[in-house]
């Protein structure tokens, strides 16, 4: 039995993987058999992460989170959770390999998957100007005429972001109307970078390497159209990866797992959630990886206040195999 098992591998999960392991809880971590590091493995360069000042390529990133919770002994497993079992002191983690992992507590950090339009070049140009992060990606787009595809806060959010860096930002949205506050669609309509295309689909992307244009089709008439662009931003929401949980724990209307105030405490006393999967609104890595710290933290806590046989009794940091370098001591 674990004292601690964290599931997901981004920057939530990895950065509860630090904390934890450097607090003697000898996490496992469940990094899925595809996607280990989340969805930064899908990105290109990373340059508004803290402490990279020439910016850092998404997949080194993870890595680096990953080799330094393991260094802290860590234990990362590439495998997929298939059923969990939350209730009861003791929790049950089943993976895709037929392994059952017992453990005192639980950070559920799965994150979210940013909703794809489903057309055939979308992945195959994804960073290379098809993106789902304005915050991530406008820079690559100076100068260059863009579209955001989307008529909620987020389209209007990365349209009104996106004006600092492209000459000319078209907004697609499918309706005449769209979702999105009064607020943000008066900050949007007063810009004149933006320009509204209505009853618009998108039915294609082209381009060979780099993205040229997009295809469209008028949602009232039929009409096809083209349209030629260097970037298409995808903003049509995100669905936090609750599927495991969703008949466990709270689940907000916005498809979050409910916790408690400012803390990663979800309805099952020793199951706590981070990352993504609470947070509707900011989704950066950075608030993500504050996010697991704050789980590692709580986690902590919990545990600390289980009885002191109970907890002796899972898996210790001396029972495992760890790396050299964790032994260097750190300063307090
Ligand atoms: P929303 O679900 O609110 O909006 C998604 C938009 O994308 C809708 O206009 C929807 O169209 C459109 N859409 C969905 N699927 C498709 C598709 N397949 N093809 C084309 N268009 C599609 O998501 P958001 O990410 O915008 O917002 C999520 C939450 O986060 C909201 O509660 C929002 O208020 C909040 N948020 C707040 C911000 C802030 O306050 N600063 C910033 C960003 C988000 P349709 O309208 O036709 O359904």
């Amino acid at each position: 039995m674990r004292q601690l098992i964290i599931i997901g591998s981004g920057p939530a999960g990895y950065t509860a993987a630090i904390y934890a392991a450097r607090a003697n809880l000898a996490p496992l971590v469940i990094a899925s058999s595809v996607e280990a590091g989340g969805e930064l493995t899908k990105t290109t360069e990373v340059e508004n992460y803290p402490g990279f000042a020439e910016g850092i390529q998404g997949p080194d990133l993870m890595i680096e989170m990953q080799k330094q919770a393991e260094r802290f002994g860590a234990e990362i497993v590439l495998d997929d959770v298939t059923d969990l079992q939350l209730e009861g002191q003791i929790k049950k983690v089943t993976l895709g390999n037929g392994d059952v992992h017992e453990a005192l507590a639980v950070v559920f950090a799965t994150g979210s998957a940013y909703r794809k339009l489903g057309l055939p070049d979308e992945e195959r140009l994804s960073g290379y100007g098809v993106s789902w992060c304005a915050t991530c990606d406008g820079f690559f787009f100076r100068k260059k005429t863009i579209a955001v595809i989307g008529g909620g806060d987020s389209a209007m959010e990365e349209a009104t972001f996106l004006t600092k860096f492209a000459d000319k930002v078209y907004v697609i949205h499918r309706k005449g109307e769209l979702r999105a506050s009064k607020a943000m669609q008066e900050r949007a309509f007063s810009d004149p970078k933006i320009e509204f295309l209505w009853n618009k689909a998108v039915t294609g992307i082209s381009g060979s390497e780099l993205v040229d244009g997009i295809d469209l089709v008028d949602t009232v008439d039929g009409t096809e159209s083209h349209l030629d662009l260097s970037g298409v931003f995808i903003a049509i929401g995100a669905d936090p990866r609750t599927h495991l949980v969703h008949d466990q724990l709270d689940i907000n209307a916005d498809g979050t797992v409910a916790v408690d105030g400012r803390s990663s405490r979800t309805n099952i006393t020793g199951v706590f959630a981070a990352g993504d999967v609470i947070d509707p609104t900011y989704r950066q890595a950075v608030t993500a990886a504050g996010s697991g710290t704050v789980a590692a933290l709580d986690a902590e806590h919990y545990l600390a206040s289980l009885p002191r046989e109970l907890v002796a009794g899972a898996v210790q940091p001396t029972e495992l195999e760890v790396p050299e370098a964790a032994a260097v001591p750190t300063p307090a």
